[in-house]
């Protein structure tokens, strides 16, 4: 049994190292592999699923870009790897229309999987960074379903437009907030393994990969941080029968 677990690779037309690195990691290392979960911002950005009906017409690249991912992941699944895909704080309007494409499973965040008997908590990482009260109040709107469908219904420019919009804003709040606030709250972490009764924890968002011990419920556990990836460099948790989950680097090729 193996598993693989990433997240954030920001894809975009601007960065085409990390989307030909990405097809080339599915066909090579994910390749034969028993699931692969997808913990989230797969995608810099996403407007709507009907991107996928401009294929081939947009001169932005974003829509070939979709097609090109949705049919690599779905030779995946039809070679037999389980594919499951969370929502990040970027792509959170991807569907069930590019999932039935892709042959991927749209996951809940959070939601708790047991491969291989252990339990394990996934999460995007988003939700714990409690501190960035603004970026929450944002993140409570775009998941309520009236404000997604209102923005869906909008033509695809104006969803472009608004988009790049959010994005921006983003980037000029986070420019001026804490390194402490752009991180995960400890206590929120232990709370919700608490909550949802395990000892591990994986998740990405933060771009700060790495494996924190802690203790929950006098229990030891684990925090697994996935990392962002950038060209030439991916990142990815793996699971093997019996044995811990990894988290490792590697050289992405094209
Ligand atoms: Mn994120």
């Amino acid at each position: 049994m193996t598993i693989r677990l990433i997240s954030d690779l920001h894809l975009h037309p601007g960065a085409p190292e990390i989307t030909e690195g990405f097809l080339h990691w599915l066909e090579t290392r994910a390749c034969g592999c028993d699931a692969l979960y997808l913990l989230g911002d797969i995608f810099e950005a996403w407007i709507g699923d009907d991107l996928l009906d401009l294929a081939g017409v947009d001169p932005s690249g974003n829509a070939d870009l979709a097609l090109r991912v949705a049919r690599a992941l779905r030779r995946l699944a039809d070679d037999g790897t389980e594919l499951y895909l969370m929502h990040g704080n970027r792509d959170f309007l991807l569907g069930e229309r590019f999932a039935e494409e892709a042959g991927v499973t749209l996951l809940p965040d959070p939601s708790v999987v047991a491969p291989g008997g252990k339990r394990i908590l996934l999460m995007h990482g988003d939700s714990l960074c409690t501190l960035d009260t603004a970026y929450q109040a944002f993140r409570a709107q775009a998941r309520d379903p009236l404000w997604q469908a209102q923005v869906l219904s909008m033509p695809l420019p104006e969803r472009i437009a608004l988009a790049k919009q959010l994005r921006e804003q983003s980037g000029e709040a986070n420019s001026n907030k804490a390194e402490a606030i752009m991180d995960v709250t400890p206590e929120e972490v232990v709370r919700v393994m608490d909550a949802q009764g395990v000892t591990t924890l994986i998740h990405g968002h933060t771009h700060r990969p790495a494996v924190h011990d802690l203790s929950v419920a006098g229990k030891a556990a684990t925090r697994f941080v996935l990392g962002d990836w950038q060209p030439g460099q991916g990142w990815e948790i793996v699971i093997e029968e019996g044995q811990a989950p990894r988290l490792q680097h590697f050289a992405l090729g094209g």
